[in-house]
Parts: C-alpha cells; sequence; structure tokens
C-alpha cells in the first residue's frame, strides 16, 4: 500500500492527518476542500501513519495533570479567536465526538476587561453597535486613555479597515510611531494586542503581522472577533479531532531518526524503534530547528531553508486561592509583568492561569520567586484579593514558544521541500502562512501541506 508519513503530533500535523483521512473516505465528517481525487475506494489506496517522538499528542498546545492537586492544567492558556475558520471547521467536521460548544467558550461580541495597579478598571465592549461599527465604539469609550489617544487609535482602526495602513519592513514600534499612536494608547491598548497575539515586544515583532490580525481579527466580523475559551484542558480539544482508525494511524513515542533521500525523493523514513518505513511522501510537520537536525542526521546540511528565527518564550503560572474572587472571566493587566489573568473556576474554584509573553526576562528566574511576584501583582492590581489565601503555584516556562518574527524574518511556504526532495512537504505555525505561530496558521499548514501530498503522489 502506498504510504504518506507525518511526521509530528501536533496541531499542523493533525490536521494534515485529518485532511488526508476524511479525504481518504475512513472519516464521518463532512468533505474537506481538498483538491485531490476521492482515493478512498482506489485499488492502489494511500494511507497515512502520524509519529509523534513525545508519547502524548498535542504538541505545544496540550495539558497534563498538576501532580500536587490532580487538576488538569494546560502548557499555557491558549485563546482561539472566531477568525481561526480552520481551527474551528475541523472541530465542527467532527460530529461524532465533542460538540465546539462543549470544549470552547465563545463570547457573543469582542468583550476585554482591563486592570492597573491603581485599581482603575477599564473594559473594551464591542457589544454595543453591530459589526465593525461595535469595535470602534468600544474604542472610543475605551476607559484611562487620553482624547488624544482615542483619536489616534480610532484613525489608525479607519486606515487599516480601507486598507491604507501598511506594516511592510516595520517593527510595531515603528509603525505605531509613523501613525501617530501617543504612549498612552500604545500602553493601554497596542502592547497587550500585540504580546498577546505576536509573542514579542513592540521593538521587534513584525508590523505586517500586526496589521494581519487587526484586519482579520478584531476589524472583521463580529464573530471573527470573538474570543474563545477553552472550556476544557487542551489536550481533550485535541483528542477530539485525533484517534483516526484504519489506514490512517497515529503513534505515539516514536520519532523519525532519519530520512533516506536519493535522487531528490524520500524513499524511506528510519523510526526510533529502528523500524523502516517505505514512504511515497512525507509531510514534515516538526519545527524548523526539530526538522533541520532530522536533515543532519540523514547526512544534509544543504536544505536551502532560511534562517531559522529565535524562538520566544511564554511563562505561564497556576496559581491556587482559597477561594474564587475574579469578577470577569479573563482580565487584561497593565503596568505589571503578568499580562493576562484567566479564571479557571471550571476546573477548581479560586484557580487563575496568568500568562507573560515575550518572557525572557523572566526565563532564568526561580520559579518561586516568579509565583511570589505574581502573586503580589495580583493583589496590586485586584484589591477584592484582600484577605484571600494562596495554596498552591505551578511555575510552566516554554521557552520555545514560538518563532519570534520580525520585519526581516523570511518564511518558506508550507510546499514541497525543492530541490532536496519533491516528496517532502513542510508544515507549521514558523511556515509561511501570513499568520503569526499560533494554532490557526498550524492547522492551516497542516491542510495545504496533505493538499500537496496528492499532487505528488498523483
Ligand atoms: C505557552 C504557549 C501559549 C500559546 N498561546 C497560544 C494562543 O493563545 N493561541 C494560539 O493560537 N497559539 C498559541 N500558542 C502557539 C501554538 O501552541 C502553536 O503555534 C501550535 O501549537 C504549533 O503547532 P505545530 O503543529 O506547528 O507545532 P508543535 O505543536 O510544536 O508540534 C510539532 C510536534 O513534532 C514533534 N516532533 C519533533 N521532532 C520530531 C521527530 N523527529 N519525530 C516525531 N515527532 C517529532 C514534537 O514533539 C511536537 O509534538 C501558544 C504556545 C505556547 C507554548
Amino acid at each position: 500500500m502506498r504510504r504518506a508519513l507525518i511526521i509530528g503530533g501536533g496541531w499542523a500535523g493533525i490536521a494534515a492527518m485529518r485532511t488526508m483521512s476524511r479525504h481518504g473516505g475512513s472519516d464521518p465528517g463532512q468533505p474537506t476542500t481538498c483538491r485531490g481525487p476521492r482515493i478512498g475506494g482506489a485499488a492502489n489506496p494511500l494511507a497515512a501513519t502520524l509519529v509523534e517522538e513525545r508519547p502524548y499528542l498535542g504538541g505545544r498546545a496540550r495539558s497534563f495533570t498538576d501532580r500536587h492537586t490532580g487538576d488538569e492544567i494546560d502548557n499555557g492558556q491558549h485563546v482561539m479567536m472566531g477568525c481561526y475558520h480552520g481551527f474551528l471547521s475541523m472541530l465542527d467536521a467532527h460530529h461524532t465526538m465533542r460538540r465546539t460548544e462543549d470544549l470552547l467558550e465563545q463570547q457573543s461580541a469582542l468583550r476585554v476587561a482591563f486592570a492597573d495597579t491603581t485599581g482603575r478598571r477599564s473594559v473594551l465592549d464591542a457589544s454595543r453597535l453591530p459589526g465593525r461599527a461595535g469595535i470602534a465604539a468600544g474604542l472610543a469609550l475605551l476607559g484611562g486613555l487620553s482624547l488624544r489617544g482615542r483619536l489616534a487609535a480610532l484613525r489608525l482602526a479607519a486606515l487599516l479597515l480601507q486598507r491604507k495602513a501598511s506594516g511592510k519592513g516595520l517593527t510595531c514600534a515603528q509603525f505605531l510611531e509613523r501613525y501617530g499612536q501617543p504612549l498612552d494608547v500604545i500602553k493601554r491598548f497596542w502592547e497587550p494586542i500585540v504580546l498577546a497575539t505576536l509573542n514579542a515586544p513592540l521593538h521587534l515583532a513584525s508590523a505586517e503581522l500586526l496589521v494581519t490580525v487587526m484586519e482579520l481579527a478584531f476589524l472583521g466580523t463580529r464573530s471573527d472577533a470573538t474570543m474563545l475559551i477553552p472550556k476544557t484542558g487542551l489536550s481533550s480539544i485535541f483528542d477530539s479531532v485525533s484517534r483516526h482508525q484504519g489506514r490512517f494511524q497515529e503513534h505515539v513515542g516514536v520519532g523519525v531518526n532519519r530520512l533516506v533521500i536519493r535522487q531528490g525523493i524520500v524513499e524511506r523514513a528510519v523510526l526510533g524503534n529502528g523500524r523502516e518505513m517505505a514512504v511515497q511522501a512525507v509531510i514534515s510537520a516538526i519545527p524548523q530547528r526539530a526538522l533541520e537536525r532530522l536533515l543532519a542526521s540523514s547526512g544534509i546540511t544543504d536544505h536551502g531553508l532560511p534562517p531559522a528565527p529565535e524562538m520566544s518564550p511564554i511563562i505561564s503560572v497556576y496559581l491556587w486561592y482559597d477561594q474564587a474572587w475574579m469578577k470577569d472571566d479573563f482580565t487584561a493587566a497593565l503596568g505589571t509583568t503578568v499580562q493576562w489573568v484567566f479564571d479557571k473556576r471550571r476546573i477548581r474554584p479560586g484557580l487563575v492561569a496568568l500568562t507573560v509573553s515575550a518572557g525572557s526576562s523572566l526565563v532564568s528566574e526561580p520559579t518561586e520567586v516568579i509565583a511570589q511576584r505574581c502573586d503580589a501583582e495580583l493583589r496590586q492590581l485586584f484589591p477584592e484579593l484582600r484577605g484571600i489565601g494562596l495554596r498552591h503555584s505551578q511555575v510552566i516556562k516554554e521557552k520555545q514558544a514560538t518563532p519570534l518574527f520580525t520585519p526581516h524574518t523570511v518564511r518558506p511556504a508550507a510546499t514541497a521541500l525543492q530541490p532536496l526532495a519533491k516528496n517532502l512537504i513542510i508544515a507549521g505555525d514558523w511556515t509561511d502562512t501570513g499568520l503569526p505561530a499560533t494554532i490557526e496558521g498550524a492547522v492551516r499548514s497542516g491542510i495545504t501541506a496533505a493538499e500537496l501530498v496528492y499532487d505528488v503522489v498523483g
């Protein structure tokens, strides 16, 4: 039987697998937009095997059990948006497992609460008017901004809507300066968006990606701009789209050690357990540096990939308080190391998840120091925490959370790695999806890669 090998069991790999299995006729979901022929009943059908070197699927978006409390927590709080169309249609198509509404809480319109260390609260509320006018009204009424700041932000939003603001070749800091954004609106509005969506500081982050985020998410439809917060652990969401059957198999705990490439074709893969697998096509759904290591162990250093971008860390902190205390589901924190606070009362009343994006300054600090600092900052931000004790903490440092895309980063397309091997197709959040390194980017790259497999194998 002809076989495609998918290397890597993160969102890119699983999206490739699902696209192929639905296409190959073994999946009860609805047809995808895949271009290739239906091959389920063909005389020589195509099988797909996904291998993941870790003992679990999910890659950088997974959950695990905290040993002290037994609670299921994520490797870091993830937030999706209504504009994650690839991700959402993948969940929706899989009716046999859990429904999307059981997995994710979706806002009816964008609403973000902000808190600062003076105790001031403000809310960006897009529900007052329909469509994009709602975001404009929300911005116009956002508290804590000077009149000048508000007008400047509205002017830039209008330019973005008319596609008249370009971020090409600029960092976010340069872009915001060029479009006359005063400091208060940068600190209280733009910086939280950049950190949350690009995981990079303003002086490094690509403004082109910020423009994309604004166009697709905040200035898209009312539904596109909403936030979706997982109701369960990330691994449960992942489980709802994995577990394939028949010709489509997933194996965890076994990696690919080496590829045998001859005359521009990958012929075989050598797995970590010593097994060799003959392949007609390979989708590499692993991070760029992992792919470079795999190619090096296959004797290839001249792979034609652009230099791998630096990776940007995210520090996530879980704090277990004696009782629930948050008024909003989540709040953006201003003027503190902590940037976002999420109420995790669904898991346990009093549990909160904190996020520090672009967290390189915290990476080398001891975890107890980080937890103490975060607790102290929360008490400054939220007077309602007075008298409530902290019982337990967990700090997770994801040092390789996402690639840091600057204006100078070159991202290769999710396509065959030519001229090295015409049947080796690359996917992953780092490829040129046009999006920041996100679950949605990973999913879209996986779908594209799966479609290309049919072009390769015929
Ligand atoms: C803390 C944190 C918070 C985040 N927050 C958000 C968020 O709010 N919203 C959002 O959209 N995104 C967020 N992201 C980013 C998102 O998680 C990633 O963009 C996405 O999960 C990347 O998926 P991927 O499939 O491209 O890569 P990965 O998830 O890295 O998957 C690659 C897989 O390949 C495996 N692998 C590597 N080498 C081999 C080999 N030789 N053989 C077999 N397997 C191999 C790895 O073990 C891994 O499981 C966050 C990331 C982190 C870390």
